[in-house]
């Protein structure tokens, strides 16, 4: 079986579909995101300076939700998200749409969503007209 150490806690675990920290801090970091969309939730357009004083998480991590995805920016938020490219201000992701098209045509391999349970095998990519 393949153990491993938790680079958070130290906890020995065996890692499931990759994961990198034991389940306990898989869980601790969830309950950290909730906070923050439940926070973001009831206050919405709040500073990200503010929501990581009030959730207790730090502006990095708030950040990485942002980049990866699982939160938005909300009206009032700011700009301080941009596109990894071109620099527009974007609310979540790494980049801005047109940008995100254009990586995704080059890259397709290495951007398709980590969303193992819906992604069909084999699919292939192709690019909806709009
Ligand atoms: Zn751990
Ligand atoms: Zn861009």
């Amino acid at each position: 079986m393949n153990i491993k150490n938790c680079p958070k806690c130290g906890k020995i675990f065996s890692p499931v579909g990759g994961s990198l920290i034991c389940k306990d801090c898989i869980r601790a970091e969830e309950q950290e995101f909730e906070r923050v969309r439940d926070y973001l939730r009831e206050n919405r357009g709040a500073d990200i300076n503010i929501v990581s004083e009030e959730t207790g998480v730090s502006t990095k991590k708030i950040l990485k939700y942002l980049r990866d995805g699982r939160l938005e920016i909300t009206d009032g938020m700011g700009d301080f998200l941009k596109c990894e490219k071109c620099g527009v201000s974007i609310r979540s992701g790494q980049y801005c749409r047109s940008c995100a098209e254009k990586v995704s045509k080059n890259l397709s391999s290495v951007l398709i969503p980590e969303n193992r349970d819906e992604a069909p095998p084999k699919a292939k990519m192709h690019i909806k007209k709009r």
